[in-house]
């Protein structure tokens, strides 16, 4: 299974792909995830990345590109994959599909969670992150048992460096500006499955089995 989770930031990707990557047998590759690390372990694409990420803006095609591919070569990736955050842009998606091509492979779905930029804006300022497991938490919506601590394995909870209100606008920007017109590309191709966003992860993860027939 080779699929793309796509929707806007704080659609609910991160949450959902834990459990699809169980399903399907396949990894969860994050982009965010993948940078985050970067950054704390002071590689040259972690510095790169840096002040695009906290501005809330997309670090380049070229890095983007390279961190995948190098990625998908793995051989844990050999049964497939589900992306989540990659591709954002028109010449992501291109280079993922001459990737795959190369290998006699393509996509075989889009999954879009749709949700509107308010809830996203409300989800993004309340959420706080786990550095460890990178699980997610919201204030008031899922707020985890010990205040400030990951239910999963007790670490301080972080509120990540663009969570903030104006990174926040700026991704959501973006988001509608360079990486919402893949979405007609994906629909044109027959590949994209949307299922609406808005409900506890448990309502999401049932519209998405149904929407995937699986
Ligand atoms: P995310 O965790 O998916 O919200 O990503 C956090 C930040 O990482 C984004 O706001 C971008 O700055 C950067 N990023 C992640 N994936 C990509 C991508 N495919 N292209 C460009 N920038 C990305």
């Amino acid at each position: 299974m080779r699929m793309v989770l796509f929707g806007p930031p704080g659609a609910g990707k991160g949450t959902q792909a834990s459990s699809l990557s169980q399903k399907f047998g396949v990894p969860h590759l994050s982009t965010g995830d993948m940078l985050r690390a970067a950054r704390k372990a002071g590689t040259a694409v972690g510095q790169k990345a840096a002040s695009f990420m906290d501005g809330g803006k997309l670090v380049p095609d070229d890095v983007m590109v390279g961190v995948i591919e190098e990625r998908i070569r793995l051989p844990d990736c050999t049964r497939g994959f589900l992306l989540d955050g990659f591709p954002r842009t028109i010449p992501q998606a291109e280079a993922l599909n001459r990737m795959l091509a190369n290998h006699g492979q393509k996509l075989d779905a889009v999954l879009s969670l749709e949700v509107s930029d308010g809830l996203v804006v409300d989800r993004l300022a309340g959420r706080w992150t786990c550095p460890v497991c990178q699980a997610t938490y919201h204030k008031v919506t899922l707020p985890p048992k010990l205040s400030g601590k990951c239910d999963k394995d007790g670490a301080e909870l972080i509120q990540r460096s663009d969570d903030t209100e104006t990174a926040i606008r700026k991704r959501v920007e973006v988001f509608h500006e360079q990486t919402d017109p893949l979405k007609e590309i994906y629909r044109s191709e027959g590949l994209l499955k949307s299922v609406d966003g808005v409900g506890t992860p448990g309502e999401v993860e049932e519209r998405i089995r149904q929407a995937l027939g699986a």
